[in-house]
């Protein structure tokens, strides 16, 4: 093994192992761990023709004081059941996720990135409905797998703000869909709109309006809204098409810490052109700073080329829980242990 940990992006890279856990005849089995990344299913599995698919996507990090400790593992198990169940899949249970994490995670213990390199290990867990079928029903076999990478800082030389845009063509999720699972499907429907974006407009992301009325803000592609009043609020959108993200969950909590009054609400568009600070938020960057946004042609400019002062603040109190620099006072990381 000879990985160039400061030039690690974010990309697929196989390590020692994956775990999988199967699931016959109405339950789960006791999982293991796998060398090998290829699957084989029949060509009527369920998930090629329906859809059964889910994921999840959390980290692990190299602490300060040397331990390895996953950002709220248990955060990520809920959704995961609660994206299952919307499909009509099996839920795996909470308690057995974060051991099977822990386990996968231990197992590949030298993949995770040294303290200091901006590195982490990033666990991404998919769950997908094997059996072969033809009529349109759930699946009665099913594959979870997590599997774990190395991957970088996801800026190098700092954040530095992007441009959005607001979309105007395209809606995310449909009102009272499964906007707000992590279903394997929504991100296929979402390739076009983001592909369109970045090449004709030259926007790494987009803004959602809710799919109901156009009138609110959503999310971006794959991230939630959240944005800092000029009288130092943290506002982020409520809604029924968005996908809880445990970052912006909290993101929101140490707002509150720090004595930023925080609230979940209904933003109307207009709204945002008149906040201070406005981002995307997500497991794999954080925080993104947007610096710009383009709406029906014309670009609003935030007048920020750095990330923006409260933001700042909230970004490096995160991350400094998450590198064991900060106390951990909600007792979000869990521990490790290495074999
Ligand atoms: C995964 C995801 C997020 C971010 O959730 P985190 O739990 O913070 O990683 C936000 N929006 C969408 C649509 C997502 O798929």
């Amino acid at each position: 093994m000879n990985i160039e940990w400061e030039k690690l992006g974010f990309e697929f890279m196989p390590t020692r192992s994956n775990i999988r856990f199967h699931y016959a005849n109405g339950a789960w089995d006791e999982g293991k761990l796998c060398n090998d990344y290829n699957v084989t299913m029949s060509v009527a599995a369920n998930v090629l023709h329906y859809g059964q698919a889910i994921f999840e996507g959390l980290k692990a990090f190299r602490c300060k004081d040397g331990k390895i400790r996953v950002f709220r593992p248990e955060e990520n198990g809920k959704r995961m059941c609660d994206s299952a169940k919307r499909l009509m899949m099996p839920e795996f249970p909470v308690e057995n996720f974060v051991e099977a994490v822990k386990r996968v995670v231990a197992d590949n213990a030298d993949y995770v990135p040294p303290y200091g390199t901006g590195g982490s290990l990033y666990i991404r867990p998919v769950m997908f409905g094997t059996s072969p079928q033809i009529g349109v029903n759930a699946s009665f076999e099913y594959e979870f797998v997590i599997m774990v990478m190395p991957v970088g800082a996801y800026y190098k030389g700092g954040i530095k703000p992007v441009d959005a845009m607001v979309e105007r063509k395209y809606d995310r999720a449909a009102p009272h869909g499964t906007g707000t699972i992590k279903a394997a499907g929504n991100y296929a429907a979402s390739l076009l709109p983001y592909h369109t974006a970045k090449h004709e407009y030259h926007c790494p992301i987009s803004l959602f309006l809710d799919p109901a009325t156009h009138t609110y803000v959503d999310e971006f592609n794959t991230s939630n809204f959240l944005a800092v009043t000029k009288d130092g609020k943290y506002v982020t959108s409520l809604s029924d098409s968005i996908l809880p993200s445990v970052t912006n969950k909290s993101l929101m909590q140490v707002a509150q810490d720090l004595g930023m009054p925080a609230e979940r609400r209904k933003i109307k568009l207009e709204e945002v052109y008149e906040f201070a600070e406005i981002a995307a938020c997500g497991t794999a960057v954080v925080l993104t700073p947007v610096g710009r946004l383009l709406d029906n042609g014309k670009f609003f400019d935030f007048g920020l080329t750095e990330i923006g002062p409260q933001l700042k603040k909230l970004y490096d109190r995160l991350t400094g829980i998450q590198y064991g620099e900060v106390e951990d006072t909600h007792n979000w990381m869990v521990e490790v242990p290495e074999k």
